[in-house]
């Protein structure tokens, strides 16, 4: 055990997840790549849980923040703060929200606080619907809406919370189901779970899930639910914080997947706007951003100088159409690690969008999840090089591939290969 690992076991607590037998200290990064305390080098494919969003050490951002801190890092969120109006305006029109205001948080956490804070003031209602599996922060109330159970440590919540299906496509009691019968079925659970009481505040919802796997709900499921949801006053939230900013390719947002559902009422994202800066954040309409009728304030939401990072993180984003690399480096990852795949009986599935791929293990010639392989797979990728993460409810048997969307197709292919190698040594 190295000496700072045993220094931060008598330190930190128990419940503070920590990758790898022999856990990681990573130094310093450049591009697609980071290097650990002994100097070796490693392709990220995880982005630092993908707050890394365009690239390490992303010499514009350096030069944003750098400059920034020479002149002032936080002044106070009391005074006007212009990279943080400048910032808004970017999200606010980008977001699709019509009349849109965004309020800025230090935390995807914070972010979903606030959007429940907004949603069941603007309701008057402490009743939500969330989804199974989901994950949607660390918080008393954030927990509360988290139906993934082994990140979801008290079930004390204040929030009445129902669980609804639909967010795994591949397991659970609809699976075998068509696409538009597997709707059908979840539109149903819906409607019945919502029964004739007074409808909650909001449903929350991340459009493909994070923590729960990278699933991969058929495209429209929102769109349906909006329908039942609209007819009976009840808000949508879409948790961005992990599918935003063009990460998935075909869309800059998760929702857009579910086109015909218009935008949600309430966005939140966080993650990759900082580039490992400190961002998060709530857009809604202003009736329901206005409805607050007491003072709130983040003192660290929308400091100067993550602000002047995400201004330089999202220009270089657009500028460089990392959506479109995205969608194109990805796809080409997604068929060559579906083609590695097709050899592997422990890969039951590669799915994704963009740069957000899943490779769920299971053991073979079984539809077992198989989280004993997802953990050597992930520590045989590391002695190759390789950083990726795992995810998938309470059996983490899902790889999760999520690089700096910067990814070049001959990083795609040298991840791919170590990646493969690593399957191989576990079957
Ligand atoms: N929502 C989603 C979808 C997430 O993936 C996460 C973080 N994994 C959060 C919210 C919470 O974000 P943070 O860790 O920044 O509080």
């Amino acid at each position: 055990m190295s000496d700072l690992y045993s220094r931060h076991r008598d330190v930190l607590p128990e419940w503070l997840a920590l990758y790898y037998k022999d856990p990681l200290e990573i130094t310093h990064g450049e591009g697609r790549h980071v290097w650990d305390a002994d100097g070796r080098k490693y392709l990220d494919f995880f982005g630092g849980i993908l707050t890394t969003m365009t690239a390490h050490a992303l010499p514009e951002v350096t030069k944003a923040v750098s400059e920034q801190a020479g002149r002032i890092i936080h002044s106070s969120t009391l005074y006007l703060n212009r990279p943080m109006v400048e910032l808004a305006e970017r999200i606010a029109r980008l977001s699709g929200i019509p009349d849109a205001r965004v309020f800025f948080t230090t935390s995807g956490t914070e972010a979903n606080d606030t959007a429940l804070l907004l949603a069941t003031t603007y309701r008057r209602s402490n009743q939500l619907l969330a989804m199974r599996n989901s994950y949607h922060g660390r918080s008393f109330s954030s927990v509360g809406i988290t139906g993934n159970r082994s990140w979801s440590p008290t079930s004390l919540s204040p929030l009445g919370t129902l669980y609804v299906h639909g967010g795994v496509r591949t397991r659970g009691p609809f699976a075998h189901l068509s696409d538009a019968d597997f709707i059908a079925a979840c539109v149903a659970d819906l409607k019945d779970l919502l029964g004739q009481g007074r409808p909650p505040a909001a449903l929350i919802a991340e459009p493909i899930q994070g923590v729960g796997g990278f699933t991969s709900p058929p495209d429209g499921l929102y769109a349906a639910f909006r329908d039942v949801l609209q007819e009976r006053g009840i808000l949508w939230i879409s948790d961005e914080v992990q599918t935003g900013w063009g990460r998935t390719g075909d869309h800059f947002w998760g929702w857009q997947a579910h086109g015909r559902s218009g935008p949600p009422d309430l966005l939140t994202f966080a993650k990759g706007i900082g580039n490992g800066m400190s961002i998060g954040g709530v857009v809604a309409r202003a009736e329901i951003m206005n409805c607050l009728d007491a003072n709130s304030i983040s003192t660290f939401g929308g400091t100067q100088i993550t602000m002047a990072a995400g201004l330089a993180n999202l220009t270089y984003l657009l500028e460089h159409d990392l959506q479109g690399n995205a969608r194109r480096v990805g796809g080409l990852l997604i068929e060559r690690l579906r083609a590695v795949a097709a050899q592997l009986p422990v890969v039951r599935e590669v799915r994704g969008r963009g740069l957000m791929v899943g490779v769920e293990l299971v053991r073979p010639g079984t539809d077992e999840a198989d989280p004993d392989a997802a953990a050597a797979v992930l520590e045989a990728a590391r002695e190759g090089g390789l950083l990726i993460g795992k995810g998938g409810g309470h059996n983490t048997s899902v790889l999760r591939i999520a690089p700096p969307l910067t990814l070049t197709v001959a990083e795609a292919e040298e991840g791919t290969a170590i990646l493969e190698r690593a399957l191989r040594s576990v079957g």
